[in-house]
C-alpha cells in the first residue's frame, strides 16, 4: 500500500537560479526503508522536507495517505504521521528533561497528560531510553540524544519517520546505536524509513536507494545491485561500503573473491577459505 506519493516535484529557495529539487516523482510503500544518497548540494535535504510539507513544492505535489501537503487543513495532521530528525542532535532538544523534551509535541497536540505520560514512557523504552526520562538532555552523548529526539517522534504515533543524516554527527557507537533504534523500529513496528545519508554501509539497510543529483533522482535501485559496480559508483561521485571497496580492490591484485561482498562478515566468509 502507498503511504507517500511525489508526482513530478519541484522547489526553488528564493533568489535562486535553478531548481534545488527538479523534477522528481515517487511513490513509497507503507513498510519500506528507502536510502536517498548523493553528494552535498545535490537536493536531499530538501526534497525530504517536501515530504512532510515542511517545505511546500513550488510545482507538483506530495501525498501522504492520499492528503496533499500543500492543504492547510491537513498539514497538522500529516506532520504528526510523517516525523523528521534532524542532523544535529542539539538543536532538536527544547526542554531541560528528557521526559519533558519527548512530551513536548503530545502537549501542543492537547494530548490528555495520563496519556502524554504512557506515551512518552512507551517511546522512552522503545529507544530503550527509560532510564534517562529524568536526566537533562546536554548530559547525554549524541547517540543518546538522537534517540531522544526519535523517542519525540515515537510519542506522536507516526507512520513515517524521515531522517536527514541522523548520524552524521555520531562518534561510531553513537552511529551503530541510532541505527540499531531505527533498525528495531522497522522490523518490529513496521514503521517506514526515509533515510538521508552519507554512510554507504548504512545505505546497505534500505530496500531501496535513491541517488541525487541535482535536484534528480539519477539512479534507483537495490543497494547490493547498486553498491556492486563500483566503477558505476565512482562515476555518480560516491563510494562503495568499505569491504565492497576492499573486495573490489582485491580483485583487482588478482584475488579470487566471490561478487555481492558488503560487510565485515562477508569478508571474512570469502577470506577464510582461501588462507
Ligand atoms: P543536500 O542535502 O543534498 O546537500 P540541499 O537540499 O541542502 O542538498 O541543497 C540543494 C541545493 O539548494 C543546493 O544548491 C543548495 O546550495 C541550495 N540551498 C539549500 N538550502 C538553501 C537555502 N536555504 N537557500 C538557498 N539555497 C539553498
Ligand atoms: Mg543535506
Amino acid at each position: 500500500m502507498e503511504i507517500i506519493r511525489a508526482e513530478n516535484l519541484r522547489f526553488t529557495y528564493e533568489g535562486a537560479e535553478t531548481p534545488a529539487v527538479d523534477g522528481v516523482s515517487l511513490s513509497i510503500k507503507k513498510g519500506e526503508w528507502i536510502a536517498v544518497v548523493g553528494h552535498n548540494g545535490s537536493g536531499k535535504s530538501t526534497f525530504i522536507k517536501l515530504l512532510n510539507g515542511l517545505f511546500l513544492p513550488s510545482e507538483g505535489k506530495v501525498l501522504v495517505n492520499g492528503l496533499d501537503t500543500a492543504d492547510e487543513k491537513t498539514i497538522w495532521d500529516i506532520r504528526r504521521r510523517v516525523g523528521m530528525v534532524f542532523q544535529n542532535p542539539d538543536n532538536q532538544l527544547v526542554a531541560t528533561i528528557v521526559e519533558e523534551d519527548v512530551a513536548f509535541g503530545l502537549e501542543n497536540l492537547g494530548v490528555e497528560p495520563l496519556e502524554i505520560q504512557r506515551r512518552v514512557r512507551e517511546a522512552l523504552r522503545r529507544v530503550g531510553m527509560e532510564a534517562f526520562a529524568g536526566a537533562a538532555p546536554h548530559n547525554l552523548s549524541g547517540g543518546q540524544k538522537q534517540r531522544v529526539a526519535i523517542a519525540g517522534i515515537l510519542a506522536m504515533e507516526p507512520e513515517v519517520l524521515l531522517m536527514d543524516e541522523p548520524t552524521a554527527m555520531l562518534d561510531p557507537s553513537g552511529r551503530r546505536e541510532v541505527m540499531r533504534t531505527v533498525r528495531e523500529l522497522h522490523e518490529q513496528q513496521g514503521i517506514t524509513v526515509v533515510h538521508v545519508t552519507h554512510f554507504m554501509q548504512e545505505a546497505l539497510l534500505a530496500d531501496r536507494v535513491l541517488v541525487m543529483e541535482q535536484g534528480r533522482i539519477a539512479e534507483e535501485a537495490a543497494p547490493r545491485q547498486l553498491f556492486t559496480d563500483v566503477e558505476r559508483l565512482k562515476k555518480l561521485g560516491l563510494d562503495a561500503p568499505p569491504m565492497a571497496l576492499l573486495a573490489h580492490e582485491l580483485r583487482a591484485q588478482g584475488m579470487e573473491l566471490p561478487q555481492g561482498i558488503m560487510t565485515v562478515e562477508e569478508m571474512v566468509n570469502a577470506l577464510c577459505p582461501l588462507l
